[in-house]
């Protein structure tokens, strides 16, 4: 698979450079697979953020949002199974110490081939891993990984331990008095979907909610995970968006099929070629679904999983009815035309609809960043730009006085105060005009103003579009107008 590193690691060092994302702690030299967002970065999450939950709250009028906290009753996780089944096979190198996850382990190699002409090694390979992962043979997933030969990055051996589950969930304890029995491990929440789960029936009723309806949410998940080295793509503390649809028995083979195309519209509609796109049907499914699939993108290091649509049937909420004993049900009064009477109790389906806001973020850089060659004849030069459509860019407008004198701050504060209030605004007078343009084009402004001393005589600046750096003067009352009209 084409991948290219050498992009994924500029990415990474222009997040650094100007403000987007840091490794968190870093004075303490970091802290594996957590970050932290800078002042751009935490501007542009926000964007993607309100922009996901306008488009599920907003569009749909079926679909309301909630927010419900990370720590939940230990039974959450008997009852969603993640106790029990919330782990990925591992395998560790004998002579490095160092843990695998056996999917990451042999798709990797898979690639390899790939990348080396042998394709059709590959898809056999992938193909055989798929199989055994799906029928949990951990014997078979050994044998495989010893017979092609897979070694560890670091020892170069293929010395390996057998394949284990390992649990991914992170536990802490709960109050003043720590305790130590397994039932009481409190966790920190793998997945938000569960906050939805037992919460079904209070938004149910006092939302007066009628089936098919939604339930969205935005929030922190954490997952202790095993390989973690893909900058924000797979962190340990990350941000799910979440959405929860629930349906009549029946209907959710039809839900499933609606929610993978208007999730895949909603990518599109970001301005993302269709051929950076591609599902990826799952063969083996999880404990609770009856169909998933992910929606992967074509980040730097490949195409990855960035959203997962998944059919979870009525098993969460039948769970939840078992262990804790309350009716989880929905009361349909609406009639079914095959009995001429009311479809009347049941547990309802669940499609679900999970987007990484971490992942989304990495692939809105990833789509973003350009290294462009300005050279002339005369002179070399070139840029980075951040191509963010004018919704998610950080900072939607820069005011630039072209001087610190002559009246010039005073006309861009002023251009700040009719601006400011709307969409986030940039003053900033230090520095040659051309520097402050190359700032701006890295944290990706799509607009300039510039205020030279004409703007005292017939009211007008000039406005630089950051894609194809066109100038032109506009009057200075048009100035917030424009810019709304990219919004
Ligand atoms: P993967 O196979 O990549 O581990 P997953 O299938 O376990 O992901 P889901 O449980 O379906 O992921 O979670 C839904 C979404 O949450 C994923 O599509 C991804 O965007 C995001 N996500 C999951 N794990 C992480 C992580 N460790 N860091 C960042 N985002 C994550």
């Amino acid at each position: 698979m084409a991948t290219d590193s050498n992009r994924f690691q500029a990415i990474i060092g222009h997040c650094k450079e100007y403000g987007f994302i840091f490794p968190s702690s870093e004075i303490y030299d970091g802290l594996g697979a957590v970050y932290d967002y800078g002042q751009w970065g935490a501007e542009l999450k926000k964007n993607i953020k309100d922009h996901w939950w306008h488009s599920m709250t907003r569009l749909h009028e079926n679909i309301v949002g909630i927010d419900a906290a990370i720590f939940m009753h230990p039974t959450t996780w008997k009852a969603s199974g993640h106790v029990d089944n919330f782990s990925d096979p591992m395998i560790d190198n004998k002579d490095s110490n160092k843990r695998y996850r056996v999917d990451h382990l042999i798709e990797a190699k898979a690639d390899e081939l790939e990348a080396s002409g042998q394709k059709e090694q590959a898809d056999i390979l992938r193909q055989q891993m798929d199989e055994l992962l799906s029928t949990d043979n951990f014997e078979g997933l050994k044998t495989l990984i010893e017979n092609n030969k897979i070694a560890c990055g670091i020892s170069g051996t293929v010395n390996w331990t057998d394949v284990r589950q390992f649990n991914l969930m992170f536990s802490t304890e709960f109050g003043a008095v720590s305790s130590e029995t397994e039932d009481n491990k409190i966790y920190l929440r793998p997945e938000t979907a569960q906050g939805i789960f037992v919460n079904f029936l209070n938004v149910q009723k006092t939302g007066r909610m009628k089936i098919p309806f939604g339930i969205a949410q935005i929030g922190k998940a954490f997952r202790n995970e095993i390989v973690a080295r893909q900058f924000i793509f797979r962190m340990r503390e990350f941000e799910q968006m979440e959405m929860q649809f629930f349906v009549r028995p029946g209907t959710q083979a039809q839900w499933y099929e609606f929610w993978k195309q208007e999730r895949l519209s909603w990518h599109l509609a970001l301005g993302i070629s269709p051929d950076k796109y591609r599902f990826h049907d799952h063969i083996k499914l999880a404990h609770y679904a009856d169909a998933a699939c992910d929606i992967e993108y074509d980040f730097p290091i490949g195409f990855k999983e960035v959203e997962g649509i998944h059919s979870r049937t009525d098993f969460d909420l039948k769970q939840h009815q078992e262990f804790s004993k309350k009716k989880l049900q929905y009361f349909d009064n609406d009639i079914d035309e095959a009995t001429g009477k009311p479809y009347g109790n049941y547990i309802p389906y669940v499609v679900e609809t999970s987007i990484g806001l971490d992942r989304t973020v990495m692939l809105l850089l990833s789509e973003a960043y350009e290294e462009q060659d300005l050279s002339t004849e005369e002179k070399k030069d070139s840029r980075v730009v951040l191509k963010f459509p004018p919704k998610f860019a950080p900072i939607k407008l820069a005011v630039l006085p072209l001087l610190k004198k002559d009246g010039l701050p005073e006309i861009a504060r002023a251009i700040m105060d009719d601006c400011k209030p709307h969409f986030k605004c940039f003053y900033e007078e230090k520095d040659a005009i051309g520097k402050r343009y190359r700032r701006m084009d890295a944290l990706g402004t799509p607009f300039c103003v510039t205020i030279d001393h004409q703007a005292k005589e017939d009211n007008t600046v000039t406005i630089r579009y950051r894609d194809s750096m066109q100038q032109e003067r506009i009057s200075i009352e048009q100035v917030r107008q424009l810019v709304q009209a990219a919004l």
